[in-house]
């Protein structure tokens, strides 16, 4: 009976194991679809100051509106479109399109893109955000790249030389998911990052007597203070944690707390309502005089 249970455990696994490939393998054929059906948009999340409460910029948040499954998190399609070569077009129409809806917005508001550790790898990078910038009008210190640890896993000559042909152009740079990966301090030291985001494992909890995230975050703000390099916290949900952040010294603020990722129109609204980029974050921020 144990043989038979063994065999009949084996069988199971090797049918799960092809259900998750032909899924995996249905996902991708859709995704090669997918920007010719014009099934994508880019949501925006506000990034606020902590100075002032004032919305300083956005991070461009890519959405897949699947024909038939509905919304699909980037969280699952992005690393399958990492492995099938898809990521460099997609991200191209992902810097294209937040270049050219960002270019609508008042002042000096910022657009912060991500940008995949593959499409860093690949030499015609920075063409394509020279490219993107000039189509859209939209000037250079106004774009930043969020870049994620994995950059530096293939590390060599042509990570640094990225890095500095990036900032030549005249883009912000950003460490995104600070924290989660090796965090090697080394990567602050060789890499002219102009802010760092501080995950939001971190943020989670840290309000709580005693949570050492709270300790953890204020070590990564003096890190990158002392390197001048700007911070925002990631994943901010409750209005107790923004006086907490402020006074640990980041920044920005990112998070529910201060607006989930919406779509382009909606923006225009919010950036308007605060009066182009001068004035106070009205709906969330009560201020009598
Ligand atoms: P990320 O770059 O770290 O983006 C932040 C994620 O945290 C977003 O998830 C955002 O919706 C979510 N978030 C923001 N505030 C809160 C909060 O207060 N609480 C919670 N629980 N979550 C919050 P999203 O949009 O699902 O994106 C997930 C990841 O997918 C991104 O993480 C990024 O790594 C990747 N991604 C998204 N868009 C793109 C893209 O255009 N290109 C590439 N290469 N990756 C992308
Ligand atoms: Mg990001
Ligand atoms: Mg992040
Ligand atoms: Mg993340």
């Amino acid at each position: 009976a144990a043989k038979a249970d063994g065999r009949g455990v084996h069988r199971f696994f090797r049918e799960e194991l092809l259900a998750g490939a032909k899924t995996r393998k249905r996902l991708e054929d859709d995704l090669r679809q997918a920007l010719a059906a014009d099934q994508f948009h880019l949501c925006y999340q506000p990034v606020v100051s902590t100075r002032d409460e004032h919305i300083i910029g956005y991070e461009a948040l890519l959405r897949w509106d699947h024909p038939t499954r509905g919304p699909i998190s980037p969280g699952e399609f992005v690393p399958v479109a990492e492995e099938c070569g898809l990521i460099e077009t997609i991200g191209e129409w992902v810097l294209r399109t937040a270049c050219r809806e960002a270019a609508n917005w008042p002042g000096g508001t910022r657009v912060a893109v991500n940008v995949s550790p593959i499409q860093f790898a690949n030499p015609a990078l920075p063409t394509v955000v020279t490219s993107a910038l000039a189509a859209s009008g939209l000037s250079p210190e106004r774009l930043e790249l969020e870049i994620t640890e994995g950059v530096f896993v293939n590390e060599s000559l042509h990570t640094e030389g990225m890095f500095a042909t990036l900032k030549r152009l005249g883009v912000r740079l950003a460490l995104d998911d600070f924290g989660t990966g090796y965090s090697s301090l080394g990567y602050l030291k060789k890499a002219p990052f102009d802010k760092i985001k501080i995950d939001q494992s971190f943020v989670r909890g840290a309000i709580a007597p005693g949570n050492r995230n709270a300790a953890i975050i204020k070590a990564i703000v003096t890190l990158a203070d002392t390197l001048g390099m700007e911070t925002t916290a990631e994943g901010v949900e409750q209005q107790d944690e923004i006086a907490l952040i402020r006074d640990l010294g980041c920044s920005h603020i990112q998070g529910f707390v201060y607006g989930r990722p919406a779509r382009a129109p909606e923006v225009l609204t919010q950036l308007s309502a605060q009066g182009g980029t001068a004035a106070p974050v009205g709906h969330k921020v009560s201020r009598t005089p």
